[in-house]
């Protein structure tokens, strides 16, 4: 058996960032009456939020319990937020530490100045997902979020309408240049950003590449994490052996009997929510069990 480890696996430099940032604050106050919240939870992760909550740092859900807002602070996770979140926390006179990945900040940035123009932003995305409500608060009224052929022609475009494109950090590379293909193919006016992050496309690249190898594929991570998702079904194209974990224990309870798993390949890759030590138990785990 021969075990395949993706290279870009586990916390990328957003996550990695966030929680860096949120550990300094929780140091810095320590001996202070200062409260620590994050806005929604820092990464897809008990183990790492089960952590942050021993370091006192709360999720922003228990804020109603902090009796003083000049005693609170916020941390801004890497999926960022709108500028409506931003005033709010403001007028409460809330203290803010902006954790937002540089990468989603710079769609940020390009979503508010497009927002002044006549052009129509289409966001490729998921529109439920955190990240993408925040760039939405960034680009106004006059923008939309598809995810699939369907929703652009559900958008009744006009050929004499401007558009510009932004999508989700971790939007499905190859969506993204089908969509790209179908506004070019149908003569629409656009002006395109990939601001799909380097990490996503590298992960993608590497699960795509290593799922074509071998018979059973692990992906591990949250199922809440977008990018997780975006990578079992990247590798379940391939592989039809392809199981989402998020730990060890999960992995115990998969059935491998209708395999020769001493001569199969394995490849194992992780979303960037998945902490190294898990990585390397199932690693371990299968080097040793398998
Ligand atoms: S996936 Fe990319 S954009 Fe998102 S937090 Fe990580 S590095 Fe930043």
């Amino acid at each position: 058996m021969e075990v395949i480890l993706a290279q870009n696996s586990g916390f990328c430099f957003g996550v990695k960032r966030a929680i860096e940032i949120a550990l300094n604050e929780a140091d810095k106050h320590k001996n202070s009456t200062k409260k620590i919240f994050t806005y929604g939870p820092i990464i897809h992760n008990d183990i790492v939020i089960s952590e942050l909550k021993s370091k006192g740092i709360e999720d922003y859900n228990s804020i109603n319990s902090c009796p003083n807002n000049s005693e609170t602070i916020v941390i801004i996770r890497s999926h960022g937020v709108g500028p409506l979140v931003y005033d709010e926390l403001k007028n409460k006179n809330i203290e803010v530490i902006d954790a937002t990945c540089p990468f989603v900040t710079k769609i940020h940035e390009l979503a508010h100045e497009y927002s002044k123009t006549e052009c129509t932003i289409i966001i490729f995305g998921d529109k439920n997902h955190s990240e993408v409500k925040g760039i939405v608060g960034w680009a106004g009224n006059n923008c939309h979020v598809v995810a699939s052929i369907e929703d652009l022609e559900n958008l009744n475009l006009k050929k004499d309408s401007k558009y510009v494109i932004f999508s989700q950090t971790t939007f499905d590379v190859s969506t993204f240049k089908i969509l790209v293909e179908f506004l070019t193919k149908n003569g629409y006016n656009f002006k395109v950003f990939d601001t799909i992050c380097p990490s996503t496309k590298l992960r993608q690249d590497e699960v795509f590449e290593i799922s074509r190898k071998v018979s059973i594929m692990l992906i591990i991570g949250s199922k809440n994490s977008s990018n997780t998702k975006k990578l079992f079904n990247i590798a379940s194209a391939n592989c039809s052996k392809t199981y989402l974990i998020e730990n060890l224990s999960d992995l115990e309870k998969i059935n491998f009997l209708d395999v020769d798993i001493k001569t199969s390949k394995i490849g194992i890759g992780a979303g960037a929510s998945a902490p190294e030590k898990i990585i390397q138990e199932v690693v371990e785990y299968v080097r040793n069990e398998f």
